[in-house]
């Protein structure tokens, strides 16, 4: 009998060979494969007529093949059917489409699912370019036992597993069907015979009690089997009006008659929200646990003494905005505490964290402690170094009444200085180290580290956050991460829901909003007049570019993949869409270690066959980059003024030594890639320039243009285009114009992204998930973080002992595999 932990190997039409090609794909047990959900349905059942249909609509077509051709076109073969239904038809049409010659035949029954667009060509009012397809079996054919689950129902279809069967067949929606079907069968969930439409009750048999055992009575009658594989307990599930778990999964995979196709859709139905709450709850209780843990260990309680507090005061350069003194006092409240600190950080580019983190250290280094900040990048560290050095390198400390000590530690330094500088870390000498991902390195080791500070968070992975909190030493650190992005709510309560928060939401006085505007390629010649006229006043300006140089497409600067070419390919190969509102597309949320993989070796294998196809019709256009620009514009439109060039490539000297004559003033126009996007800071900078605007994410832009307005003078923001501008970057580009709001552009930009490339490329620790998406479910991820909190505070009487211990194990199981960021 099979089990939910079976290896799926011992499943019927599974077997070692298709086992390993599963197993690249996670799916190891017969639960993995049950969780892999169908990403959208056809509704088979009642199909949309073909004289109902609508051109621009994704739309699923269930025709009679009428005929076929295959035409020569001149850059290759296009393979052409006509599917007819009465007397309407639509023409399908592959490129490159040889192989299906002989997969169509006249009279054959087919699905086809894909974009109507209008056809110009005679007979047929549509065609679908590249549409997915099916062919639907035939009356008595081989394969008659499973028609029942391909016309005639709904359907669901689901994403390929990739690879083949022994005999050749794609391990696609058909093979799945049969083999999740099949399972549900040896699983003992079978359908009741007469269950209403609306009924998604089954019976669950329970002919075969494991341990003969006798189980308890339980409140409900049927529970039997379901002991074995329910994952909530009863009483919540009750109370919650949650489906059980085979029971949802069975409706998932094959809904029954009359189940809404909106709902189905959107993964709102009853079996959906009950899969997707489990899974969000198990997360949220996780971090719930985490919380309280946390609140459990030892850390140092800071003094904030009169002392202390001078000591701070004597370094502020300003008066602090009331948003900062408000979340001055958390940091300093959390501080206080026995317990460590962990608290997160929020606040708008320019709106005044760094120091907010210098006071944070100061209270630490008043106490005999020493301080970490960690950046993300070699300018960043060397220019919090530089600040650091400026703001306290005068004063005395009035606990030690000498100068306080800053210690720079960042990878490109040479050997002689790092093994220097750990010294002094080591030996005490030295209050306030900042550095990059250097820090993390083993061989450091700090004296009497008492509070860690990471900078630009979402640039770090969640586990070397942990790495640095977990520096040995007696006793826990206090963390403050600081984060520039603004996150939204849904994501901060899964990626820090182990955090406390702060926000700083308000910017220091004196700014002026950034003028945004767009303008294309073709009228550089104003831009650069105008950025010539305000170095004339005195400004200065960045000009960024997505590329180092040359005609170069591997954008080592650039951590957002072009979109444009995507979703041609998309389009051409009439791929299901990623849009997330029409379709429960479960790939959309996918980002966890080993699927990210293959999300990203996806994306790559599309984006070389776009690239191939685009070839073919129209040479590749170059982009601008830094270095050539630099050249052009040097010698060209900004003769006669001081221009430098900045980027990644560039060594660490070289870097720190422009960032200084640019700081300094010496230079007028800085042309960079993205390594200026986070943290540089120069008030005087008023222009920011940004070419091939339509390559860049959101949360980019909106860092690179956090970069200017930083000062009383009015500021620009120049987005230029050139090249084709894309649905999406033309939504990216409106909403930089509209607003300057963190919080708004973060969830447009997850909602163009997803929670997995929000964040770039750089995982950010965010779990992957099977079911649930943070965007399409935030109101699901609020009550299962309640029942969470709620079921970790009180035992429900309703719960018995057994449900919670069973949750409690599962729990443990589960995090560790899915999400890896349980603490020892
Ligand atoms: P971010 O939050 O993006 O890291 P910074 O800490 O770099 O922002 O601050 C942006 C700029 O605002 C800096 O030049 C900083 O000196 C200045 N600033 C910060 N707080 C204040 C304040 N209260 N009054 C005036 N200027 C401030
Ligand atoms: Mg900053």
């Amino acid at each position: 009998m099979l089990e939910l932990s079976t290896p799926i190997k011992f499943v019927k039409r599974v077997g070692e060979r298709v086992a390993v090609e599963l197993a690249k794909r996670s799916v190891e047990t017969v639960e993995d494969l049950l969780y892999h959900l169908p990403f959208r349905y056809e509704d088979r059942l009642n199909p949309v007529p073909m004289s109902a249909l609508r051109a621009g609509t994704m739309a699923s077509v269930i025709g009679e093949v009428r005929g076929s051709i295959l035409l020569q076109t001149r850059h290759m073969p296009l393979f052409e059917v006509t599917v007819g239904q009465g007397l309407n038809t639509v023409k399908a049409m592959w490129f490159r489409g040889t192989y299906l010659r002989d997969k169509f035949h006249v009279g054959q029954m087919v699905a086809l699912y894909g974009k109507l667009e209008p056809s110009r060509s005679s007979g047929g009012k549509f065609k679908m370019i590249q549409p997915q397809f099916e062919i639907l079996p035939g009356h008595g054919g081989p394969d008659a036992e499973f028609s029942m689950l391909e016309v005639g129902r709904i359907v669901p279809v689901y994403e390929s597993l990739g690879g083949t069967t022994a005999w050749g067949a794609k391990l696609g929606s058909k093979w799945l069907r049969r083999v999740i079907w099949s399972l549900f069968e040896e699983l003992g969930v079978e359908e009741k015979a007469d269950s209403s439409p609306r009924s998604t009750t089954l019976r669950v048999r329970n002919d075969k009690q494991k341990s003969g055992q006798p189980r308890e009575q339980s409140k409900e009658p049927e529970r039997g089997h379901e002991v074995d594989t329910e994952t909530l307990p009863w009483a919540l599930r009750e109370r919650l009006k949650l489906p059980g778990r085979l029971e949802a999964l069975k409706a998932v995979h094959f809904p029954e008659a009359g189940t809404p196709m909106p709902e189905l859709m959107a993964a709102a139905t009853p079996g959906h929200r009950r899969l997707i709450f489990e899974e969000l709850f198990y997360l949220e209780l996780g971090l719930e646990l985490k919380r309280r843990r946390m609140r459990e260990r030892e850390g140092t309680a800071f003094a904030t003494s009169v002392k202390v507090r001078e000591a701070i005061k004597q370094v502020l350069p300003f008066h602090p905005t009331a948003a900062q003194k408000r979340v001055l006092g958390e940091i300093a409240n959390d501080m206080r505490r026995p317990q460590p600190m962990r608290r997160l950080l929020q606040g708008d580019v320019g709106s005044g964290k760094t120091i907010v983190a210098m006071q944070a250290a100061l209270v630490a280094i008043e106490n005999g402690y020493q301080a970490a900040l960690m950046a993300p990048t070699e300018i960043l560290a060397t220019q919090h170094y530089l600040s650091a050095r400026k703001l306290l390198g005068d004063v005395l400390s009035p606990r030690t009444g000498r100068p306080y000590r800053v210690t720079l530690l960042t990878g490109s330094l040479d050997d002689a200085t790092k093994r220097e500088a750990r010294g002094r870390i080591f030996r005490g000498e030295t209050d306030l180290v900042i550095g990059t991902h250097a820090l993390i390195e083993d061989k450091v080791d700090f004296d009497k580290l008492g509070l860690v500070i990471v900078d630009e968070q979402h640039r770090f992975g969640v586990q070397q956050r942990f790495r640095l909190m977990k520096k040995p030493g007696a006793l826990d650190p206090d963390v403050l991460v600081m984060t520039a992005t603004p996150i939204p709510r849904t994501l901060a309560l899964t990626l820090y829901g182990d955090l406390d928060a702060s926000v700083i939401d308000e910017l220091p006085p004196g700014r002026t909003p950034i003028v945004t505007r767009r303008t294309t390629e073709e009228r550089a010649a104003d831009v650069w007049g105008f950025v010539r006229k305000q170095v004339e006043v005195g400004r200065q300006a960045y000009i960024v570019y997505p590329v180092i140089e040359g005609a170069r497409d591997d954008q080592p600067e650039l951590d957002f993949p072009p979109d444009e070419e995507v979703e041609d390919l998309d389009a051409a190969a009439g791929k299901k869409t990623a849009d997330p509102s029409t379709a429960p597309s479960t790939r959309f949320t996918r980002s966890g270690s080993g699927r990210d993989d293959r999300a990203l070796k996806g994306r790559k294998k599309a984006k070389d066959k776009a690239v191939k196809t685009e070839k073919l019709f129209e040479p590749k256009k170059a982009l601008r980059a830094a270095a050539d620009m630099y050249e052009e514009l040097r010698m060209g439109p900004l003769a006669g003024l001081r221009v430098g060039l900045l980027h990644g490539r560039l060594s660490a000297d070289d870097k720190e030594v422009t960032m200084r004559r640019f700081q300094r003033g010496d230079i007028d126009v800085l042309i960079a890639t993205t390594v200026i996007e986070v943290g540089v800071d120069v008030a005087n900078a008023s222009v920011m320039v940004i070419e091939h605007a339509e390559r860049f994410g959101l949360a980019q832009m909106h860092q690179l243009r956090g970069r200017v307005g930083r000062g009383a003078a009015k500021s620009y923001c120049i987005l230029m285009t050139g090249g084709k501008v894309s649905e999406q970057a033309e939504a990216r580009l409106d909403a930089m114009v509209r607003t300057q709001n963190g919080f708004e552009l973060a969830e447009l930009d997850l909602q163009q992204r997803g929670p997995g490339e929000f964040f770039g490329t750089r995982q950010a620790g965010l779990p992957e998930f099977r079911v649930a998406n943070l965007i399409r479910d935030r109101a699901v991820l609020e009550l299962a973080k309640a029942e969470a909190a709620k079921f970790a505070e009180s035992p429900d009487p309703a719960v018995s002992r057994e449900e919670r211990d069973a949750v409690w194990a599962r729990l443990k199981q589960q995090w560790q595999r899915k999400y890896g960021l349980v603490e020892a």
